[in-house]
Order: C-alpha cells, then structure tokens, then sequence
C-alpha cells in the first residue's frame, strides 16, 4: 500500500461504495481496500445451496432504493432493473386469514377489515409527505427537518404505536400484526418509539414507492456502484484486511466503512481520547440467524395472497411477536420466534433453475448466540403454510456468530451495525449534526453504525463523503451522481421521464 490518493475508503458495503461514487464523481483520485474477497459487504449475492439457486447473502428487499436522497441522485431505478411486488408484505396469521400491505394504502385499507379506516388515517398523511419523511429520517436527525409537517406527523404516530396505547386505534389482530411485523425489523423491545418509529417509516415506503427487489439479487445494486467507481477511475483493493490507520497510503481524507468498535482499535493512540470513550458507549443490539433455502416449489401458504408478497413477517399476532422480540432482548431464545421471509423467485424467475425457487429467512437471536435457527423457522413457516419442510431441496443455516465471522460490522450478528434504539438513532454514533467526521484530520466514519443507520440506502457514505468534501477540499458542491445516458441498461425507458426533481 505505498500509492498516495485524494481519498481511502475502508469496506466497500453499499455505504463504503457511495462514500466511493461520491469522491470518484467529485473528480478525486479514490481506492478502496476491502478485506473480504468480493465487493458489495452485506449487499451481495451467491449460490449457497445448490448450483443455479442464487441467494441473498446478507439484504434481499429494499424500501430504500428508490427514496434514499443518495440514490436518487445516483438514479438507481434506471441503472439497475427492480421488481416491485404489489404487495410489499405480508403477514399471515392462524385461521387463514393475513395482513396484505397493498403498494397502494386505500386497497390495503379495504382488505384490512374492521380496523382499515383506521389504519388509513394512521398511514395516509405519512404517505402524502412521503419524501419529507424519507428526508427527515436518513439524515442526522439532530437537524431542522425539511418539511416540519412530515416530521410533525412522524413524531406523533411512532409515539403511538411505539407506547402502551399502541393499540387504541384497533378493534381487531390483523393491522396490530402489520404493524408489529414491521416494526420488529429493529431487533428491539416492543413496543417502543424507535421501533414503532423505523416500523411507520418502513410502511410508509412500502404504501408509497413499494419494497423494491433487485432483478438478480442485491448484489446488483453494488454492482452499480461498483462500476460507476471504475468508470470513474477509482480503484478497488480485495482480500485487504486495514488493521491499522498507519498501513494505509497518504491520503487527505480516509473515510471508514466499519463500526465504532473497529474504528477505536484501528486508529489507536491517533484517537483523542474523549472521542474514545464516546465510541466505546455504542451500544450493539441483538443479533440475527438465517436460513437460505432451494425449493422445488412455492411456499403453499394456507392464506394463497401471501404469495402476492415479496417480503412475509411470520410470527402471528402483534401479542406474540412482542413475546417474541422481548425474549430476544432479555437474551432468551423464543421457542415460537418471529421470522422475516422473503421470496424473490415468485418475481424474479432468474434467481433459480425454472420452476424451481429460493425462499431468505432470517430470525433474531440473542447477540453472538451460536444457536441454529432452522428448525425453528421451519416450524413457523409450516404453521402458516403447511407442507413446507417438503418442498426443502437444500438448504443452508447461518448462526449469529457466523454472521459476525462473515463481516465484521455486524458484532455478535447484529446486521444494524449498533441498536437502532432511540438515543443511538439521534445521536449515531455521538451526538452532532455531523456525525460522520471525527476529531481525526481527514477521517470519517461512514458504515451503518453513523446515520441515518442500518439499510442499504448509501446515505451515511454519502453524507461522510459531503462532509470530507466540504473539510478536506473546500467544495460544498454536490457532485452530479446521474448516469451517463449511453451506459443506461434499455431496461425501462419511461422512467427517465416520471422521475422525481432532486429537492
Ligand atoms: C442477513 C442480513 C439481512 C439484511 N436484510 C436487509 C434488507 O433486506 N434490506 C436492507 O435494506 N438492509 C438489509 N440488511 C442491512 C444492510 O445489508 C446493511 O445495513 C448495509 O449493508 C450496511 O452497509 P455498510 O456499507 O454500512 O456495511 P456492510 O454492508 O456491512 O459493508 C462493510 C464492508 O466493510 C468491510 N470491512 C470491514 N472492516 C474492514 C477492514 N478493517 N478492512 C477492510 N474491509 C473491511 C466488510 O468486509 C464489508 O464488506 C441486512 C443485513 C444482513 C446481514
């Protein structure tokens, strides 16, 4: 490593890679040193169980590809085809019956029985300010928002569903499952406002844009970026382990795709040590286990709308689900555990040999808990679709330990790199409307352990980046992220013209 460069990234998950786009774009000489030996951290995808059956290794469905500031800029949606299931997901429940979150918030209502007026009035003005709180919540959220109605309106409802009174509005099971099944994304206690929070956030884009599915895999939106660094004359070093600050080539501005933990031990004595003992306060949260599995046939859920969605919460009502998480936070293992599904094939017929499909599953555990969840997902998917366990092929467990042993942001298995709870949401990882730099010349954080936190949306590599951009080299312009036309995939051509005006 003797070369010297405008800019080093560290990690090359989606973050790592926006950090990337955003320097190569502003005309900076970037590299990046990855440890592992592909590129694209917890967005990539790889045969794990038979030959021909493509799976998700890390993030499969993704609510922000199409509103994260960044990757609006960067035109994802025509780079990189998408499936955008009508129903972003469901949530099954015994008896037959099911939650449908319909794209579309009024047809949701409709199918959502006695509480669907309800939960229109709950979702509906979140919805109508959808870009306000897509811009509210994946910044620092220590900042004057941008459309103080959206972030009023936020505020208030994840105050509700996140409190003892979380079901006041509803007479029946069905929309508090929805709900709880979305909100359970954050591996924490229910309810609560950081939960209830990510939860209406989640929704909002799942009635507003839809939970789009990269044709192909996840590995496909790295791969975008991937590209546009290299057409941009950036470079990518793999099977490059940065244990320390010091082996890295000059640079002026070193941004850092990795937790606060890792980031305390690889500057070493270069970190002050007040900034120090703020790092170590970061909380990690509970971890998750995940199952992968080839199937010969569809899951047969008893409930066949299920199959409308991309993404199932399965776990039953909101009662059991909050059983079920609050197991996981007290660091027991639930014996009925809530697990996420999702099932790309049913859209996406290039993931598996025809006829033939994948089904991701992942379910939380107890941080660094080395227990192997397959039987436990099983059994829940066959209480909602039984006959399941006979369309199993192959399948492939990961356990929480080997989660972290595959990519070292996510300590102990936890994907969300750090608790996404309230305190660590507002100030993530230390308090300040630049969370991203840190008091060391030139180095920033900017993996999922900064805001706006966990997901694949690339907004903490690109706020990290704006922000090295506006300390190291004097610019507060925004790089143009756009494609150029010629290297644009023919794969939707009117989308060119319905996309949104970059506020
Ligand atoms: C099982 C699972 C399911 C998920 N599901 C979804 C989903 O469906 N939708 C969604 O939006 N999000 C999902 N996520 C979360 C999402 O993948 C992450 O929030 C996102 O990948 C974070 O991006 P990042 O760039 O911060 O970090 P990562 O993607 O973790 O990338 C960090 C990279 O840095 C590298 N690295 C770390 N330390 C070093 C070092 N010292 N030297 C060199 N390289 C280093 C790592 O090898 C890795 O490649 C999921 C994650 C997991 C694991």
């Amino acid at each position: 490593m003797s070369e010297g460069y405008d800019a080093i990234i560290v990690g090359s998950g989606p973050n790592g890679l926006a950090a990337a786009v955003t320097l190569a774009r502003s005309g900076l000489s970037v590299a990046v040193y990855e440890r592992a030996d592909t590129l694209g951290g917890a967005a990539s995808t790889a045969e794990l169980t038979l030959p021909g059956f493509r799976h998700d290794v890390g993030s499969a469905v993704h609510p922000l590809a199409f509103e994260s500031w960044f990757f609006r800029e960067f035109a994802l949606e025509r780079r990189v085809p998408f499936v955008r299931p009508e129903v972003s997901y469901a949530h099954p429940l015994d008896g037959g019956r099911a939650g449908l979150a319909f794209r579309d918030l009024a047809r949701a209502a409709e199918g959502l029985g006695v509480d669907g007026p309800a939960y229109e009035r709950l979702m509906r003005p979140l919805v109508d300010h959808l870009r306000g709180v897509a811009d509210f919540t994946g910044n620092a959220l220590l900042r004057v928002p941008g459309d103080p109605l959206a972030a009023f309106f936020f505020g208030i409802r994840s105050l509700e569903q996140g409190g003892p009174w979380w079901n006041q509005r509803f007479r029946d099971e069905v929309v508090p499952a929805l709900i709880t099944g979305v909100s359970a994304h954050t591996i924490l206690h229910q309810p609560s406002i950081a939960a209830g929070g990510a939860g209406l956030v989640l929704a909002t884009y799942g009635h507003g844009r839809g939970w789009p599915i990269p044709v192909g895999g996840s590995q496909a939106i790295a791969d975008a970026m991937i590209s546009d660094v290299r057409a941009h004359g950036g470079v990518f070093h793999t099977g490059t382990e940065v244990t320390s600050l010091d082996e890295l080539p000059p640079a002026r501005a070193v941004l850092l795709d990795v937790t606060p933990r890792a980031l305390v031990r690889l500057a070493g004595c270069r970190m002050p040590s007040g900034y120090r003992r703020k790092l170590e306060r970061f909380r990690y949260g509970g971890g998750v286990a995940k199952v992968d599995f080839a199937l010969s046939e569809p899951v047969p859920w008893t409930n066949a709308d299920v199959a409308r969605a991309g993404t199932v919460h399965i776990g039953g009502t909101r009662a059991e689900v909050a059983a079920a998480e609050n197991a996981v936070a007290r660091g027991e293992l639930p014996d009925a555990p809530y697990v996420l599904a999702a099932q790309p094939t049913l859209f996406d017929p290039t993931r598996a040999p025809a006829g033939k499909h994948v089904l991701w599953a992942y379910t939380h555990v107890p941080p660094g808990s080395p227990a192997d969840r397959e039987e436990a997902v099983v059994r829940q998917v066959e209480r909602f679709a039984p006959g399941f366990r006979d369309t199993i092929l192959a399948s492939t467990s990961r356990t929480a330990v080997d989660i972290a042993a595959w990519n070292p942001n996510f300590p102990g298995g936890d994907i969300s790199a750090g608790a996404p709870s309230l305190p660590q949401l507002l100030g993530r990882p230390v308090y300040s409307p630049d969370p991203w730099r840190t008091p060391m010349d030139g180095v920033y954080l900017c993996s999922s352990s900064t805001s706006p936190g966990p997901g694949v949306h690339g907004l903490a590599g690109w706020q990290a980046a704006l922000s090295a951009l506006r300390h190291e080299f004097g610019t507060r312009l925004r790089p143009d992220l756009a494609p150029r036309e010629e290297s644009l995939r023919d794969i939707d051509p009117g989308a060119a013209s319905r996309r949104d005006a970059t506020p």
